[in-house]
């Protein structure tokens, strides 16, 4: 599996995808509410990460946006990717592997994180009783969360069987 990539640790067991066709709506309306102007560019972009694997970094989004349209720079991916996770759209993360990943980020299909440091396997999870003791948590302390994230870095359990089978 290349590094980066999604997968459920239970073979089987999907994650709740996130609801791309809502999302897209959501952010046409951020961005008539905020008068920014869909441009050519930005909008092959767009389409291009609506249909790409989940943790993109901005070089592999560039690279596939590059092959639909080769005028596309490093700075109008990076901006447009800016402008995703300003609206709530897209949530960026920083695993740190020193690249910059983004997904979509819906609120009804939540998820979180086990990082591997040995081969940088992203591993996604949901745990209802995580978030019920974070809304608990929040309440004690009368906060409102918007968003939150929950990441373990840790050896996934190949990497561990491998260790183990060069001892
Ligand atoms: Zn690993
Ligand atoms: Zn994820």
């Amino acid at each position: 599996m290349k590094s980066g990539e999604a997968h459920s640790p239970h073979s089987g067991k999907k994650l709740k995808a996130p609801d791309a066709d809502r999302l897209r709506a959501d952010l046409e309306a951020y961005m008539t509410r905020r008068g920014l102007r869909s441009t050519e560019q930005r909008r092959v972009i767009i389409d291009t990460f609506f249909g790409s694997a989940e943790h993109i970094t901005i070089d592999t989004l560039l690279r596939e946006v590059r092959a639909v349209d080769a005028r596309v720079g490093y700075a109008t991916v990076y901006r447009t990717m800016k402008l995703l996770t300003e609206s709530g759209v897209v949530q960026e993360h920083k695993f740190g592997d020193g690249f910059t990943r983004y997904e979509l980020s819906d609120d009804d299909a939540h998820h979180d994180h086990l990082i591997c440091l040995e081969c940088g396997k992203i591993t996604e999870f949901e745990e209802p009783a995580i978030e019920d003791l974070q809304q608990r948590i929040a309440k004690r302390h009368g906060f409102q969360v918007r968003a939150h994230k929950h990441e373990m870095y840790g050896v996934c359990a190949e990497c561990q069987a491998k260790s183990r089978a060069r001892r």
